[in-house]
């Protein structure tokens, strides 16, 4: 497939499910090559219990990076293409705090650009709903609120009709379920079968893909297969789940693990700040609807400063992250809110 037809297709959901090699995060190193595994047969590391995607053989360990920047070891299996599949357990439902009596689940993408969720809810409205009415009545759950942005409310109420007891909200709450897993109890409940794929999303400056690979797939070898490095070059940097709060990884050796949701490349231009262009993205991206070019610019004014409540702030950094100036907002907004509350 070309290109072109990607980028065509780039806002539906795409696969690459036959990577000819695969890599299997394990403790110690008492693997043999040429050790013939089957695909789901199991394996115990220090944290996990892990199943294997593939089938084929054994070709060596080696050391590759994990979504936490650290080298980790791993084994490397040669796909053999055949999927022979032995496997006759059946699975249960992810643990549910049975206390809850009112289930909240995120489906929000906070940041821009991100459309993790957005592509989950695309593609999967009508099954997510239908795992979540499933779990509320087997846990004895009254009420479900979904956290959701208004633009995706509208594939969650083709269905809505039929579950009264499912509420969507713009609100956000601490103690939600990721909507991700929601769609991984989807998978337990269809399938019978441990969960072994991954939609990942990956942001670039020409594309933003939402891409089913196998989990112990290698970065690297999904940049190739989708053309991406023609996106790229050594000057950016490649962030794991969220500018904000999340790992800046060091390289493209990258094994993706359950943890990773969105990869994102962005330009390591550490341009000088320059002056406010009112374009306005401050403003328009802030959740709690501040004005934060305004706080920085009253910040010695303690009449309009008070009136501008930068104390509503959650310090989400949205506002210095679009500003294209790179202006430093939020550090100019933390000295407002401690300002305000000195004059209390
Ligand atoms: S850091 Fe504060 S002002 Fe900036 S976008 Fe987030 S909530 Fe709004
Ligand atoms: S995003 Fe930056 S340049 Fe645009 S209005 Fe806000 S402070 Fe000014």
């Amino acid at each position: 497939m070309l290109l072109g037809d990607y980028m065509l297709k780039e806002k539906q959901l795409i696969e690459y499910l036959d990577p000819t090699y695969l890599y299997i995060p394990i403790t110690y190193n008492n693997y043999k090559s040429n050790t013939y595994i089957n695909k789901l047969d199991k394996i115990t590391n220090a944290l996990d219990i892990i199943y294997f995607p593939i089938s084929g053989n054994i070709i060596k360990t080696t050391y590759k990076l994990n979504s936490k920047n650290k080298n980790e070891l791993y084994l490397v299996i040669k796909n053999d293409f055949k999927e022979k599949t032995i496997y006759n357990k059946k699975y249960n439902l992810p643990n549910i705090d049975k206390k809850q009596n009112i289930l909240i689940i995120n489906a929000y993408d906070l940041e821009p650009f991100i459309t993790y969720n957005n592509n989950l809810i695309k593609n999967y409205a009508q099954n997510l709903l239908e795992t979540i009415d499933y779990i509320m009545e087997k846990n004895k759950i009254n009420q479900t609120l979904i956290m959701t942005k208004d633009k995706d409310k509208i594939y969650f109420n083709n269905y809505l009709g039929t579950y009264p007891n499912i509420k969507l909200t713009s609100l956000t709450y601490k103690n939600s379920i990721p909507l991700n897993s929601i769609y991984n109890t989807y998978l337990y409940l269809k399938y019978q079968k441990p969960i072994i794929t991954k939609i990942i999303n990956i942001i670039t400056p020409k594309h933003n893909l939402n891409i089913k690979v196998k989990l112990g797939t290698l970065l690297k070898d999904i940049l190739i297969k989708f053309n991406l490095y023609q996106d790229i070059d050594n000057n950016f940097l490649l962030i794991i789940n969220s500018c904000i709060n999340g790992n800046n990884i060091k390289n493209d050796n990258l094994v993706i693990t359950s943890d990773i949701n969105s990869i994102i490349f962005i330009k390591n231009n550490f341009q000088k700040t320059t002056t406010c262009i009112k374009c306005g993205k401050c403003y328009e991206i802030c959740p709690v609807n501040l004005i934060p070019i305004y706080i920085v610019k009253y910040i010695d004014n303690s009449k309009k400063l008070k009136k501008l409540i930068p104390n509503k702030c959650i310090e989400c950094g949205l506002c210095s992250f679009v500003c294209p100036s790179k202006i430093e907002l939020l550090e100019h907004i933390k000295i407002a809110k401690e300002r305000i509350k000195n004059e209390l």
